[in-house]
């Protein structure tokens, strides 16, 4: 049976007598199914649009970007939502009042559970300043972005000034020197 029938099963079935410990442990059973119900589905289609790698690795939203901040952008309950804030969602459940999902890999449009963390309205203004200094093109490391494996074997191997080679490809001076630096396409 599949998430989302059991989930059915569940909510099918008729309540205990409220206050038993029967009652409650319905209400729980109740809760889960709803969970399951309302993320099922979802959770299997938003994967899909995430490129997942290794645990430690980033695991980039292949869809569409909230721009210029660079976050996933995807649609759930016909709302537009940030694709690492529904990644937290459907894995570690709902985000409480006040919190914010912040990225400790500074990559905008991963989603990958374990680069995630809570963080309050300050953490967040901290790691926004932190960003803003570095100036880093946001989003470059995006599947659909213009650098590629061959690309970037070519920048780590190209002579010249770093906004030279910057130049040539397109993409910001801090992009280079991430990559050189084994910051950003680490795989490669
Ligand atoms: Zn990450």
């Amino acid at each position: 049976m599949n998430k989302v029938s059991e989930a059915a099963a569940i909510l099918g079935r008729k309540g205990g007598k409220a206050g038993t410990g029967e009652a409650k442990a319905r209400s729980r059973e109740w809760a889960q199914a709803a969970a399951y119900a309302r993320w099922g589905t979802l959770a299997d289609r938003f994967w899909e649009k995430v490129k997942k790698g290794s645990p430690d690795e980033c695991w980039l939203w292949t869809g569409s970007l909230f721009q210029p901040q660079g976050y996933g952008r995807v649609i759930v309950n016909r709302k537009r939502q940030k694709a690492h804030r529904v990644a937290w969602e459907i894995t570690r459940g709902a985000i409480p009042e006040g919190k914010w999902v912040l990225h400790k890999c500074d990559n905008p449009p991963c989603c990958n559970p374990a680069h995630l963390y809570l963080g309050n309205v300050i953490d967040n203004a901290r790691d926004m300043m932190e960003r803003g200094r570095r100036k880093g093109p946001i989003g470059t490391e995006h599947p659909l972005a213009k650098l590629n494996t061959e690309k970037v074997q070519q920048i780590r191997a190209a002579r010249g000034t770093i906004h030279k080679i910057a130049q040539r490809y397109g993409v910001a001076d801090s992009l280079i020197s991430r990559i050189r630096l084994r910051k950003s396409w680490k795989q490669v």
